[in-house]
């Protein structure tokens, strides 16, 4: 996709601090994070939403749990806990349309939902 900045960061155009990559997925610090370990983890095939999964793209996603959990562990917060977060569409509150998950931790996080 030409003008998704999760692309661009894939292809390297973009600069990121990488924590993990893989052929299917890559994990990099957010840039405005919300917590003191604030990390993104993105398919590397481009699917805009949650709204664009379906039972034939969707396999990459254990593989981001998977990865999440080996990366709250390496940065010292699987003992104290962390959170895996998707936003979808505008309600959802995301702005970047590549789907992607948050790896939140390294304080309390708030427990509003909503
Ligand atoms: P969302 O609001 O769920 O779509 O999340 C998008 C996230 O991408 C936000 O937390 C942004 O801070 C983050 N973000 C946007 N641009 C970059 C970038 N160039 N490098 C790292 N993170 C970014
Ligand atoms: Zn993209």
């Amino acid at each position: 996709m030409e003008d998704c900045i999760f692309c661009k960061i894939i292809k390297g155009e973009i600069p990121s601090k990488k924590v993990y990559e893989d052929d299917e997925i890559l994990a990099f610090h957010d840039i405005s994070p919300m917590a003191p370990i604030h990390v993104v983890i993105i398919p590397k095939k481009h699917i805009s939403s949650a709204n664009e999964l379906t039972e034939e793209n969707a396999s990459f996603i254990s593989h981001i749990y998977v990865t999440a959990a080996k990366i709250a562990k390496e940065l010292g917060i699987d003992e104290s806990g962390y959170r895996i977060v998707n936003n979808c569409g505008a309600d959802g509150g995301q702005t970047v349309f590549h789907i992607h998950f948050h790896l939140l931790g390294g304080k309390k996080l708030n427990t509003e939902l909503a």
